[in-house]
């Protein structure tokens, strides 16, 4: 009944003349890697009704002579989880504003496990973007059968699928895992191929965030391909990166590794921010995983034998990333005058080891923190694949004390204005397929990522010569310039350069 009232729409809109906004002579690049055509792009509804020669009226009409049209951009990789149904960030704006309309949350094996809340709690409160989730694999363990670092019992891994399998009745996308977090870290491989077989049932897909990113980060493509291989789900590599001096180079390799497995018929794809920096727990960074278990930090880092123990572990990871430097403190809640500064300076300033500054921050509960342990030449290597979407790895924000990754509030601009239009490092049409039709296809999005009539009308009306990010790491919370005018479900969520505060964005369901 739906579909045939859509149908019914799409047709009438053919032969009537009314659109609800027509963008007139725009540079339209439509999702699918073609060269920007200049066309009329009308919606009416939820829907694209044309894209080419506007004859008929419309309520708005906006002059888009020299601006570009794409279709609206899906953050394959975020982190909203919490942001998305909270009042104060739910607008989100910081990626609204990156003309960003769709954002995929339950990354890394974090987040929402029932399914079918979230998507309704976010259709009745409304969004600035609309959200696709995946089953966290972490958090479906620890609801399970806790934090502990074991393999399930066959009872807890039936559970545990039982789990999956209501949240892919429930319209989730995938599964996706933390391996390098607790208690993902603590899962086998064969754990998750048999979850991720569930997943294949209902024709989903694997997102991981893969066991190493760094001296073990080929292995953990394998491992990641493999799991893909047993289970049949296509798999997806989050935020891919060559993190440490112990992966540094090593770039090509892993893409050698994909594209082998690509030629032979295994659909493997991945994801990236334009950044050479990550952002995490500091926990994360410093400690190794055997150290979080149960969150006990605080306790082990006291006790007089794994103390020490710890202290080294944590002055080997400033090793790994040059020096004590190449940590930032993005947010540390207890004392928020660390935040921007990096763990070196904070030791200097107060005439202190920087192990001891790491050691009070983790007893403290921990900190959001920056690593800069990238280097740009591995990351400009991963960025011209046509299999790698771009995505944030961010989270829904607003400005505040904090001092966040600027992909949070810049990661579309920056590679579609920096690298693309200032750089040159590809064409424009790439840069925006690698942030709509790309990631549409990796999710299986039948009427999204592509501006074309009959699609829903998510797009994005950006000025080429502004389109850019603003945030840095000195000052990273700066919205990003040049988005005119983006549309959610054919709602305006900035008309004319403004946001207008509407919340049209939806719970998205699989099938
Ligand atoms: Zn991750």
């Amino acid at each position: 009944m739906r579909n045939l009232l859509a149908l019914l729409l799409l047709l009438g809109g053919a032969f009537d003349d009314d659109a609800d906004l027509v963008l007139r002579g725009a540079v339209v690049y439509d999702g699918t890697g073609g060269e920007g055509v200049v066309r009329d792009v009308a919606i009416k509804g939820d829907r694209i009704l044309a894209v080419g020669e506007w004859k008929g009226t419309a309520k708005t009409t906006v002059d888009a002579q020299g601006l570009v049209a794409a279709p609206g951009f899906i953050d394959l990789h975020n982190h909203s989880d919490t942001g998305i149904v909270a009042e104060a960030t739910r607008e989100n704006y910081n990626f609204t504003s990156q003309g960003c309309t769709t954002v995929v949350t339950g990354n890394c094996g974090m987040g929402a496990v029932d399914v079918g809340k979230l998507l309704r709690t976010v259709d009745e409160q409304g969004a600035g973007t609309n959200v696709v989730h995946l089953i966290p694999h972490g958090a479906v363990r620890s609801q399970v059968f806790g934090s502990v670092r074991r393999a399930p019992t066959p009872d807890e891994l039936a559970k545990m699928k039982e789990l999956v399998e209501k949240g892919m009745k429930e319209g989730a996308f995938g599964l996706s895992t933390g391996l390098i977090y607790v208690p993902g870290t603590y899962a086998e491989t064969e754990e998750i191929v048999e979850l991720a077989r569930v997943v294949h049932g209902h024709g989903g897909l694997y997102a991981s965030h893969i066991r190493s990113e760094a001296a073990g980060l080929l292995d953990a493509i394998d491992e990641a391909i493999s799991i893909g291989e047993k289970s049949g789900c296509p798999v997806q590599i989050s935020h891919l990166k060559c993190s440490t001096k112990e992966a540094w180079g090593k770039m090509g390799e892993a893409c050698a590794k994909i594209e082998a497995a690509r030629a032979r018929g295994v659909k493997v794809t991945a994801d990236q921010y334009p950044y050479a920096a990550s952002s995490t727990a500091l926990a994360s960074y410093t400690l190794p995983a055997w150290a979080l278990e149960g969150g006990k930090v605080a306790e082990r880092l006291s006790d007089p034998e794994l103390g020490p123990k710890l202290r080294k572990e944590i002055s080997e990871s400033f090793d790994r990333r040059d020096n004590p430097n190449k940590l930032m403190i993005a947010n540390f809640p207890k004392n928020k005058a660390y935040n921007g500064k990096s763990i070196d300076a904070i030791a200097r300033a107060s005439s202190r080891d920087p192990v001891d500054v790491v050691v009070e921050i983790l007893k403290a509960g921990g900190a959001a923190t920056i690593g800069f342990s990238m280097r740009e030449e591995d990351m400009a290597v991963g960025m011209k694949k046509e299999w790698v979407a771009t995505a944030s790895d961010g989270s829904a924000k607003r400005p505040s004390d904090e001092r966040p990754h600027p992909r949070n509030y810049g990661t579309f601009p920056r590679k579609i204005g920096l690298y693309a239009l200032e750089k040159k490092s590809f064409a424009l049409a790439f840069a925006i397929r690698s942030a709509s039709g790309l990631p549409a296809d990796i999710l299986g999005l039948k009427d999204r990522g592509y501006l074309k009539a009959g699609y829903k009308a998510d797009l994005v009306l950006f000025d080429p010569a502004t389109f850019r990010d603003r945030a840095t790491f000195e000052d990273p919370n700066q919205y990003s310039t040049g988005a005119r005018w983006v549309t959610v479900n054919g709602v305006a969520v900035i008309a004319d350069g403004k946001k207008t505060g509407a919340l049209p964005g939806k719970g998205l369901r699989r099938g």
